[in-house]
């Protein structure tokens, strides 16, 4: 730790931080957050879903360096905190490799564990709304324990995501690790993957080009979709707070909405004339999932800011941009 100062109620330190998973989409917008923070970044990243692209603004800064490297090999270097992101997310590229998907979360876990245990160092886990499954509890309280098919193809991703948390808190209980385990919703922004299938990206690609747009099942299945930047101001006041609160805790956007909606919102935002197509719902597809928020907005007087439309509009553009400069 280097310099200090105030900042907000907490002393101000400035900070050595490594951010695994930090060139995906979540990754590279809390790479940025905490170096505008003043803090320094250490990024690491195998780029099996993360691109150069989105850490390339980054890479002239001087307080942020990029490693390449697969977190289910052991990492030796020294930092102060450690966000454990590197997983992939979307059910399309999770299910391409499931048996590195569960070594990504399972060994990567314990390989960032042991890695903070030696540092002393802090330990965020970006867990998931998927530990809970096709739940049967509505909305979702951090109570809640779950309805996941453990055989299913969906199980490399969310039993991984469980056997994590509970490596997390075991190391809390055997090793007084500090840990912080952030239970995440549908989050969607700039950088999300133009073909990672996941809905809000496939909706939008798909009005702009005019495409028909994609609805699983009859549509009446729902989500809660997040802000990336409501998402990564949630991380950092997780990571902040005081020494007791361990979580889970979720963070999310409360606001529920089907996917026939989302995609009514899409083409209205858009002015597209896609159509509506139907297509078979995946198996273990969860029909319902909305955040319970009241232990965030208690713990860390968080709650998003930015509603639906604002930030449909926002990622719209950037897709746009994206589709012209491929063109
Ligand atoms: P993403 O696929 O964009 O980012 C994941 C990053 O991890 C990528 O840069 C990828 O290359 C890297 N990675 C994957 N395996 C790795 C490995 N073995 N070693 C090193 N790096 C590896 O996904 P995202 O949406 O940014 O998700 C980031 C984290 O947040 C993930 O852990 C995910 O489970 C969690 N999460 C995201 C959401 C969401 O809605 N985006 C929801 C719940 C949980
Ligand atoms: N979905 C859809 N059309 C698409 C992509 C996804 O109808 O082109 C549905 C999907 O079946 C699910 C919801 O949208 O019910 C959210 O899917 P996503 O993959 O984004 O996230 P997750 O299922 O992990 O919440």
């Amino acid at each position: 730790m280097q310099e200090h100062g105030y900042w907000g109620l907490r002393l101000f330190s400035r900070k050595q931080i490594l951010v695994t998973g930090g060139a995906g989409f979540l990754g590279s917008h809390l790479c940025e957050r905490l170096l505008a923070d003043g803090h320094d970044v250490l990024c690491v990243d195998n780029f099996f879903t993360g691109t150069r692209d989105n850490i390339l603004s980054l890479l002239d800064n001087k307080r942020f360096e990029f490693m390449r490297h697969d977190v289910t090999f052991p990492l030796y270097v020294e930092v102060d905190e450690i966000y454990n992101l590197a997983c992939p997310a979307s059910p399309n590229h999770y299910q391409h490799d499931p048996v590195q998907t569960t070594k990504t979360s399972v060994h990567g876990a314990i390989n960032m564990l042991g890695l903070a245990k030696r540092l002393g160092a802090r330990i965020f886990q970006a867990s998931t709304s998927e530990v809970y499954g096709d739940p049967t509890v509505h909305p979702q309280t951090e109570d809640y324990r779950g309805h996941v098919n453990p055989i299913g193809p969906r199980a490399c991703y969310d039993e991984g995501k469980r056997c994590a948390e509970t490596l997390f808190f075991d190391y809390r209980r055997q090793h007084n690790l500090n840990i912080r385990v952030a239970r995440i919703f549908n989050t969607y922004g700039p950088r999300m993957h133009i073909d990672d299938g996941r809905v809000v990206s496939n909706f939008i690609v798909q009005a702009l080009r005019g495409e028909p747009i994609t609805i699983y099942g009859d549509g009446s299945q729902t989500r809660a979709f997040c802000y990336v930047d409501d998402l990564i101001e949630g991380f950092v006041r997780l990571m902040n707070t005081s020494d007791d609160v361990t979580g889970p805790v979720n963070l999310g956007n409360p606001v529920e909405i089907s996917i026939r909606q989302l995609a009514t919102k899409i083409i209205e935002l858009t002015g597209s004339r896609s159509p509506l197509l139907s297509k078979p719902l995946p198996s273990d597809d969860p029909l319902q999932r909305c955040p319970d928020i009241s232990m965030a907005k208690r713990l860390l007087d968080w709650e998003p800011t930015i509603a639906l439309e604002q930030g449909l509009q926002r990622c719209i553009a950037y897709f746009d941009q994206v589709l012209r400069a491929s063109a």
